[in-house]
């Protein structure tokens, strides 16, 4: 019996490197499987339909949360933004741990339905540090900037409702810090128990 996958969400105000941060824990961690989203915000450039978002038309968007597809989704800065439901369960049912970059909203909606979930906030190290990032990414309008640097100060005081908080100062401390958690989560009594049960009805068997 496969032991159904950990469903992490991570999130961040805009600048704090979440993605990065996401990105290099994937390749570390290739048994966890990203959830890409929908949304109405258009694409960056570079980005690609599929890889790092699905780009529908807010019209689209809106049937498709009226078709019940989406396990939570908020609008952010603007844009709508949404998981899949069908993606995410099943990959679960494979026992994939399954990764949601996601916003407050959208994390006290996933809590709500799957209470053993394992959510990570991510800080930037300062106000400044954050202004420069953001500003730093080359991609966005200033309006765009502007809106997202304003809207900060909402996520983050959130974070205290995720189970972990962790710094993004250094970016190796954090990268390490992140696949901390996944491993201790990973770890967890309950989890292994199932996980190796041939191995503990071996040693738990009377002898011959
Ligand atoms: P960005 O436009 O920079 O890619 O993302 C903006 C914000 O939307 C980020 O905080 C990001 O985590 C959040 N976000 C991305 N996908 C989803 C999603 O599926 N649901 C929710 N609730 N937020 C999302």
């Amino acid at each position: 019996m496969s032991v159904e996958g950990t469903l992490f969400m991570v999130a961040a105000p805009s600048g704090a490197g979440k993605s990065t941060l996401v990105n290099a824990l994937l390749e570390r961690e290739p048994a966890i499987s990203l959830s890409i989203s929908h949304t109405t915000r258009p694409p960056r450039p570079g980005e690609l339909y599929g890889r790092h978002y699905y780009f529908v038309e807010r019209s689209e968007f809106e049937r498709e949360v009226a078709e019940g597809i989406f396990l939570e989704h908020a609008e952010v800065h603007g844009n709508l933004y949404g998981t899949s439901r069908t993606m995410v369960q099943e990959l679960l049912a494979q026992g994939r741990d399954v990764l949601l970059e996601i916003d407050w909203q959208g994390a006290e909606q996933i809590r709500r339905s799957k209470p053993d979930c394992v959510s990570v906030f991510i800080l930037p190290p300062s106000r400044a540090e954050l202004e420069r990032r953001l500003r730093g990414r080359g991609s966005d309008s200033a309006e765009v900037i502007e809106r997202r640097l304003r809207n900060s100060r909402g996520e983050i005081a959130h974070a205290h409702e995720f189970d972990y908080i962790l710094v993004n100062d250094s970016f190796e401390n954090a990268l390490a810090d992140l696949q901390a958690i996944v491993r201790a989560v990973r770890l967890r009594g309950a989890l292994q128990w199932q996980r190796h049960e041939g191995l503990i009805a071996d040693l738990l068997a009377a002898e011959a």
